[in-house]
């Protein structure tokens, strides 16, 4: 894809959010743009920030981490970068030092890690908690139990690298919006319980709507959407695969 036709598409996404938050009487800007860049190369990103893009969300650490090093170079400071895929503990040291945040944390064993090597780095690391709420998505806590005991440790102030700012998830694949939009207001709904029952944790984000689904998503009270084809065209998926 060319840098005229990313621009374009940042453009068109940029306009179609504007008007989903005014359809759903949401504010203005009320929705972040997170643009998925995984499966594309150095240049669509730079393109993309020469759009007045900056955000960018990688699902796989090894592939980020190459290409947001090389970006870093050319344009210090200027990216900010969030892990979105699911991570396995010996990848936690390179998202930490290359993401600002990591809204795939679905286990307590992923916090330990975090906050061992944000501590070393001296550096708080925003997360999100990454819930399962839809039936074929694998990832995301699953055990509610589990969650709130992690819930609990932010809250005590075990983890004083990590700031919990927000809820991810995926909407299960599938035509039913019925089933789409019940995955994204049960993230909603949950988003209000932990407020209540952990009032001093910072989670405001809803992280929820992909290229197929944002609209629904913005109208269930979305806060940021995590778009990739919409944005930077089909990925090619013929690479060898270097790991998560
Ligand atoms: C790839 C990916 C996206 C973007 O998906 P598109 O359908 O290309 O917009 C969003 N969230 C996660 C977790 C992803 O892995």
């Amino acid at each position: 894809m060319t840098a005229d036709q990313i621009k374009d598409n940042f453009d068109k996404i940029r306009l179609d959010i504007a008007n989903a938050e005014k359809a759903s009487g949401r504010k203005s800007g009320s929705v972040i743009l997170c643009a998925v860049s995984k499966f594309h190369p150095a240049q669509s990103v730079l393109a993309a920030m020469d759009a007045g893009h900056f955000l960018f969300g990688e699902n796989r650490v090894q592939e980020a981490f190459s290409k947001f090093t090389e970006i870093n170079k050319m344009r210090p400071g200027k990216a900010q970068l969030h892990i979105i895929g699911s991570l396995q503990l010996n990848k936690v040291k390179k998202s930490v030092e290359i993401a600002s945040c990591i809204q795939s944390v679905d286990r307590e064993d992923l916090l330990k890690e975090i906050e061992k090597h944000a501590s070393k780095l001296n550096k708080i690391m925003d997360v999100f908690l990454e819930i399962h709420t839809g039936e074929d998505s694998k990832s995301g806590y699953k055990d509610e139990s589990e969650l709130m005991s992690s819930l609990q440790n932010l809250s005590s102030g075990l983890y004083p690298h990590i700031r919990a700012t927000g809820l991810m998830t995926m909407a299960p694949f599938c035509d039913d919006e019925k089933i789409v939009r019940k995955s994204f207001s049960s993230l909603r709904e949950l988003r209000e319980k932990v407020n209540k029952s952990f009032p001093n944790l910072p989670i405001k984000e809803l992280s929820m709507g992909m290229s197929g689904d944002y609209k629904i998503a913005i109208e269930e009270g979305s806060t940021m959407v995590r778009i990739g084809t919409a944005l930077f065209g089909e990925r090619e998926y013929n690479k060898p695969n270097d790991g998560n």
